[in-house]
């Protein structure tokens, strides 16, 4: 865990969130400023700081938050209707919090461009 870190503080409950789903590995809860009527974020519940940073010791994580986007999905009663799944990863992706998440988006049609011209 990053003590400086706000998703770290969020597992640790010490900032709220409101949360979708939890298990061992992953905690999922809705994000601050919505961008989509569904817009949660999935978390690999210790401190990764972006997708450069996942090897061989800690991708247990990122299989389960794999793992959790679908009964996000579920829960959040986009399984049918489909959903994106984003992550940013470093400056030219446009991450700003530090910790590896992943964006799942739904509940409006998105199309098909994954890049603003
Ligand atoms: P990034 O740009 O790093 O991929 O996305 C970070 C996301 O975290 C943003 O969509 C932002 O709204 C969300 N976010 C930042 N701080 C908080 C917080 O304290 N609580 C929640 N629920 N979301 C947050
Ligand atoms: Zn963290």
């Amino acid at each position: 865990m990053d003590e400086n870190c706000i998703f770290c503080k969020i597992i640790k409950g010490e900032i709220p969130s409101n949360k979708v789903y939890e298990d061992e590995y992953v905690l999922a809860f809705k994000d601050l400023h919505p961008v989509t009527p569904v817009h949660v974020l999935i978390i690999p519940k210790i401190h990764i700081q972006d997708l450069e940073h996942v090897d061989e010791t800690n991708s247990v994580y990122t299989q389960k938050c794999q793992e959790a986007f679908k009964k996000v999905a579920s829960e959040c009663g986009v399984a049918e209707s489909g959903y994106r799944v984003i992550c940013n990863c470093g400056e030219d992706g446009g991450q700003e919090v530090k910790h590896l998440h992943y964006h799942l988006l739904g509940g409006q049609k998105l199309g098909t461009k994954i890049v603003h011209e």
